[in-house]
């Protein structure tokens, strides 16, 4: 039983010889090629439409598998995005963030303490909101205490003034 194996032979050689022939009418009728690109340009966005149409359906029927897929690729590329929101968000590189880590010895610049609260890693880049300049680095507590009062000192003030009479209050009494 030679037959199939020289079918297929003489087919794979038909196949070869059609490709020839195209390859050198490619390059000398520039209708025809560019017919031939418009062929595949067309080809190309019918099967992206497709392809996409099809992911859509796959996606709605398995939100399971979808929500699965996005934890993996989120936890494969927090690297890379945490080093695009630095840049984004902050203007720094992962370098500068490091340096200032450093620096700060991972203590926040208020508090003092290890960040020991946050689930997330790290010490969280606080910036002036105004001018967008960053200020440093600080607990997650911190930061959000910061920007629960309004990043305005004079409120921050108000603040530790308030605690501070409070504290007085209770201490004179029990003279
Ligand atoms: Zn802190």
């Amino acid at each position: 039983m030679t037959l199939p194996t020289d079918a297929a032979a003489r087919k794979a050689a038909a196949n070869e010889a059609r490709k020839e022939r195209d390859r050198l009418r490619y390059a000398t009728d520039p209708e025809w090629a560019e017919k031939k690109r418009r062929q595949a340009r067309e080809w190309g966005r019918k099967n992206a439409e497709r392809n996409r149409a099809r992911a859509r359906e796959w996606a709605v029927a398995n939100p399971e598998a979808v929500a699965k897929r996005q934890a993996e690729w989120y936890g494969k590329n927090k690297k890379i995005q945490r080093k695009s929101a630095l840049k984004r968000k902050y203007g720094l590189t992962p370098e500068q963030y490091e340096a200032m880590r450093i620096a700060q010895k991972d203590l926040c610049a208020v508090c003092g303490e290890r960040d020991t609260y946050s689930s997330t890693s790290g010490l969280c880049v606080d910036h002036c909101h105004e001018t967008g300049r960053v200020r440093g680095l600080l607990c997650n507590r911190c930061n959000r205490a910061i920007g629960l009062m309004r990043d305005n000192e004079r409120i921050l003030q108000a603040a530790a003034g308030y605690i501070r009479h409070h504290d007085m209050v209770i201490a004179n009494a029990a003279d």
